[in-house]
């Protein structure tokens, strides 16, 4: 598996190069955004680690060129938290985005997840259904089946079910239609009110917790629903 690492700062770079090659990934470093994109598109790693600000061409320009031609794995790599939050407005379609300072072992525990998750979806026929079908999704470890059943407003897991709200099969809906994807708040209140009307943020945190509070009744050893802190919600089983 190839990693590329787009970071004009050396020291970072190397960093993250050292730690990636530990693991067994090979690395290619760019410094220039301009000359990282032209590399990029002819020959494409198997995921690209990217900084937002860089010389020559930045960081979202980058991403959205190589959404246009490709699903390409991208790991947005921002100096603030509040830029997330921006980014995350503007779908640009990145897999995932890590705020600097960062421990590199996050970062790559970062990697492999986001490696593994775009492994799943490629192999997954019927990717591209809408939130609002039914969905029949395991995680990686095979754990229990999970199910969501439009049709009679529930969730099924381990051979139980519990019935939802509309809001509640709307947001599970959303969030478990892109395993691992990081939505804010303002993105899961467009998607889930059809309407378009404004509620609060601690309207959507409030749903977010009833949400979870069935699930876990139904299988309290897996986190179905994370809280991604200062950005919003992901859906990512993981078992505690
Ligand atoms: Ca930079």
């Amino acid at each position: 598996m190839t990693i590329a690492i787009v970071e004009d700062e050396p020291k970072l770079a190397i960093v993250l190069q050292e730690y990636l090659q530990r693991d067994g990934f090979v690395t290619q470093v760019y410094g220039e955004g301009d000359v990282a994109l032209k590399h990029l598109l002819a020959n494409p790693p198997d995921l690209v680690l990217l900084d937002l600000m860089l010389p020559g061409l930045d960081g979202m320009s980058i991403c959205r060129e190589l959404r246009r031609v490709s699903n390409l794995p991208i790991i947005m790599l921002t100096a603030k938290i509040e830029e997330i939050d921006r980014l995350l407005g503007l779908e640009l379609g990145a897999d995932d985005y890590i705020c600097k300072p960062f421990s590199p072992r996050e970062v790559v525990a970062r990697v492999k997840a986001v490696l593994r998750r775009t492994a799943l979806t490629a192999n997954e026929p019927d990717s591209s259904t809408p939130p609002d079908a039914n969905h029949q999704t395991s995680n990686a470890n095979d754990s229990p089946a999970f199910q969501l059943n439009t049709d009679t407003a529930s969730v099924h897991v381990n051979g139980q079910s519990v019935s939802l709200t509309a809001v509640e099969l709307r947001l599970l809906g959303v969030l478990c239609d892109r395993p691992g994807q990081i939505y804010n708040r303002e993105q899961l209140m467009r998607r889930i009110y059809e309407d378009n009307r404004i509620v609060s943020d601690r309207t959507i945190d409030s749903h977010v917790k009833k949400l979870r509070q069935k699930l876990e009744s139904l299988d309290a050893d897996t986190t179905y629903i994370h809280s991604v802190y200062g950005i919003g919600y992901k859906y990512e089983p993981s078992v505690d």
